[in-house]
């Protein structure tokens, strides 16, 4: 079977430092604690907690004065703040395109109504929302534009400053601001594409590739944005499209007579997962 995997498949800048980064701290052997999932990739997670990494949930479950990861998605405006009261050591490890999302929304939210662009319950998404304040919305698709318009109504605020999560789709950014754009009629809007072009890259090519193999293999954690937007994408053009984790998910009934497959990995995808998967299916008979 011929297997072509895109090249922009697999770990972004942002992830690859987050994860070497965490490989540095696990290695000092102090005690290291990580706040969520470090990336949406569970033999990645595994690895590092085998390595003496400890997830928790909330910053509750860490003693005073411990050493705290905050991973590459951001971290809410409050959890810095209750961070810094428990006087933890934090390695700060989000991406600095976050970091960015994060200071611009915070300067614009003095003159503008701040609109994000995204999935309300991302760790992304909420985290820039905490530096947007108040006077701001998360838009998930169509049907919160009225909301978010009534809210921006009550305020005194002309502008209106549209960004979106890095990993959403960029056809769905456009389509998505524009409609926002439209319905905010008194307003003026100012659209600031905030998608990663790690993301657009990856997106393109699984278009691309999409159009060319009638089978797709996406990788990529079960709860990663960027992954499931992979997905979505390829499943406009090609026929058959699996979503799976590692390469233990390959059924082997989907690719009886198939001779050509297209694999795309997402943004948390470490290098092995993608050759064991390439490794797989090039030895389906
Ligand atoms: S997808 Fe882009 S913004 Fe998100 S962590 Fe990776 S490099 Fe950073």
């Amino acid at each position: 079977m011929e297997v072509i995997v895109g090249k922009n498949s697999g770990f972004c800048s942002g992830v690859k430092n987050a994860v070497k980064k965490a490989e540095e701290q696990v290695l000092t052997n102090q005690k290291i604690y990580c706040l969520g999932e470090l990336v949406h990739n569970n033999q990645v997670i595994d690895s590092l907690e085998k390595k003496g990494m400890i997830t928790v949930n909330n910053l509750e479950q860490i003693d005073n004065g411990e050493k705290v990861i905050f991973r590459a998605h951001g971290e809410p405006k409050e959890i810095y703040e209750l961070a810094y009261r428990k006087k933890l050591e934090i390695i700060d490890l989000t991406c600095g395109k976050v970091k960015i999302i994060h200071d611009k929304v915070d300067k614009q939210k003095e003159n503008c109504f701040i609109i994000i662009l995204g999935e309300k319950k991302h760790p992304e998404v909420i985290g820039t929302k905490s530096f947007a304040g108040e006077n701001s919305y998360v838009i998930e698709n169509e049907d919160d534009i009225l909301d978010a318009y009534m809210k921006f109504e009550n305020t005194s605020l002309s502008k209106v400053y549209i960004v979106g999560q890095t990993t959403m789709s960029s056809s769905y950014f456009d389509r998505l601001s524009k409609e926002v754009e439209k319905n905010f009629i008194e307003a003026e809007c100012i659209i600031d594409k905030t998608i990663c072009n790690a993301t657009e890259l990856r997106q393109e090519e699984a278009r691309k590739m999409s159009k060319d193999f009638h089978t797709m293999v996406i990788i990529g954690g079960k709860n990663s944005a960027n992954t499931k937007a992979l997905a979505k994408i390829s499943e406009e053009n090609s026929k058959n499209v699996y979503c799976i984790e590692t390469a233990d998910e390959i059924k082997e009934e989907n690719f009886i007579n198939i001779d050509r497959v297209g694999i795309i990995a997402g943004a948390s995808t470490p290098e092995q997962s993608i050759e064991d998967v390439k490794n797989k299916l090039k030895n389906l008979k």
